[in-house]
């Protein structure tokens, strides 16, 4: 992965239109600015329950988004990132119907979980019990196929995303399709979406196990081998975080955000620079993302709160949930939690600029900690708009991850994009990109609690970022052969 900030996006709702309009935008008014660009899934279709994350056709780009030319045709322009949805497909996929009809008798009979393959014997309350969820409710649900027989399906999200036994010959076969459709399509780089609830195990909580692990090391193997880079998408307490950065390329940072705002919430930098001194490197920060903010991830491990504590107290966890929803006038509060059919419990579903206050120099100054962080940054779209809550998007489809989901025109997105606040984020990444001292060394104190410094030196070139909580002075510096300069906003 290039060392420059990447964009994550969906294709239509940032560019207003499909993969042309988004290479357009990216190479007219957006030309330079990133390194790369995540395009959330862009399969065949889109627009299921979650939003691409419950793909038909895996191996079809959406035909009113264009086809794979066209994605090729971006990779020529900058790196492109793709999700691989491992854990499940959608139940309208063709694989799925021949299943429903024909039962064994499928050429798909054995691609699809199904409880008893899990648990021959069945599963005891026990069993089921220490299954870990990321939403509530049981994983399985029962059907009756076209052709009479009983089936209970293994279902992690919703009942319409159907559990792939990625262990399977016809599992294996199912991925190793989808890699090879995105490595031929100029693809560089994968995200593992969900990967931890990928392997069952009977007696195990099913998440994030020893063969979990084994199946990221094989599947990430054959990715590499098609030239593809791999980047694990889970969302977990923050040693299993570290952990997982130890046996795989990139890990996502997801206890940032929550950080971040922890540090200017309680005007302190005491569990950020925790964080800091045990955090993996090999990560991709970010402050936003199509999913909430999560809470999972600076929290306690809920199998077991003493032995594993958070990165924040408890009871600093729940303030800061608190002061998401005042800062956002109870918006975020309407999308979050059991509000608005919202599945993710332990996300807060609120833009991050909203989160702030739509304070613009706290968030100008979280985006400058967030690209000082060791790793690559990645930007929302909505982030990179300094985006506020769509409360009528959430109002019509009552779906909390949508408040941070708005669909932008062109005139809109070049109107924002002469904002002052939007320009200043633009210079920041542009900073980040070439400054050559985020090249070298990284380091970082901070002589109280209140205060943070961190500072990236090569040779003679050097970026330092200074900020005291308790007050707000900072001092952010680029040092070195192009010439000295402050940034001040
Ligand atoms: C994605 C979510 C999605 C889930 C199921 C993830 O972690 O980021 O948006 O709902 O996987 O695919």
């Amino acid at each position: 992965m290039k060392n420059k900030v990447q964009l994550i996006t969906y294709v239509d709702r940032l560019s207003g239109g499909n993969l042309r309009s988004l290479q357009d935008l990216l190479t007219g008014p957006l030309k330079d600015v990133f390194g790369a660009v995540h395009l959330l899934p862009f399969f065949h279709t889109i627009d299921g329950v979650d939003a691409g994350f419950d793909p038909i056709d895996h191996t079809q780009v959406d035909a009113r988004l264009g086809d794979w030319a066209d994605v090729k045709a971006l990779s020529q322009h900058m790196d492109v990132m793709a999700d691989v949805i491992v854990n499940h497909m959608s139940s309208s996929s063709p694989q799925f119907l021949d299943f429903s009809e024909l039962g064994a008798q499928s050429d798909y009979d054995g691609l699809f979980l199904t409880q008893d393959a899990v648990f021959p014997g069945g599963a005891s309350e026990a069993e089921l019990k220490a299954i870990y969820r990321p939403r509530p409710g049981s994983p399985f649900h029962t059907v009756t196929l076209e052709n009479g027989e009983r089936r209970t399906l293994w279902s992690t999200f919703t009942p319409q995303q159907i559990d792939i036994d990625v262990q399977h010959p016809k599992g294996r076969a199912y991925l190793d399709s989808i890699l090879q459709a995105l490595a031929a399509s100029g693809v560089r780089m994968i995200r593992l979406d969900a990967v931890g609830y990928a392997i069952k195990k009977a007696g195990t909580n099913c998440f994030m196990m020893p063969e979990t692990f084994d199946f990221i090391d094989a599947f990430a193997a054959r990715a590499r081998a098609l030239g593809l880079e791999v980047l694990v998408e889970v969302h977990a307490h923050h040693r299993k975080q570290i952990e997982i950065a130890k046996r795989v390329d990139w890990v996502y940072d997801f206890a940032l955000p929550p950080l971040v705002l922890h540090a200017f919430f309680f005007k302190t930098a005491r569990c950020l620079k925790t964080w800091l001194s045990i955090r993996p490197s090999n990560a991709v920060t970010v402050l936003d993302t199509h999913d909430g903010i999560g809470i999972i991830d600076i929290g306690a491990d809920p199998a077991d709160r003493v032995a594993a504590p958070g990165l924040v107290p408890p009871a600093e966890v729940d303030k800061l949930v608190e002061m998401i929803h005042a800062n956002s006038q109870g918006q975020s509060r309407e999308a979050t939690g059991a509000a608005a059919s919202n599945l993710d419990l332990y996300q807060v579903n609120c833009t991050f600029f909203d989160a702030m206050g739509r304070d613009e120099r706290r968030y100008l100054l979280a985006r400058a900690i967030q690209f000082f962080m060791p790793g690559v940054p990645q930007v929302y779209y909505v982030g990179l708009l300094a985006g506020r809550n769509d409360m009528k998007l959430l109002a019509s489809t009552r779906v909390g991850r949508d408040i941070n989901r708005h669909h932008c025109t062109r005139v809109e997105v070049e109107q924002t994009l002469a904002e002052p606040v939007v320009q200043q984020l633009l210079s920041l990444i542009r900073i980040r990109n070439t400054h050559p001292a985020f090249n070298g060394s990284f380091a970082f104190d901070g002589a109280t609690d209140q205060e943070l410094r961190m500072r990236w030196t090569h040779g003679k070139e050097l970026a330092s970022l200074f900020i005291d909580f308790s007050d707000l002075r900072f001092e952010l510096r680029f040092d070195g052969a192009a010439g000295d300069q402050s940034l001040r906003f």
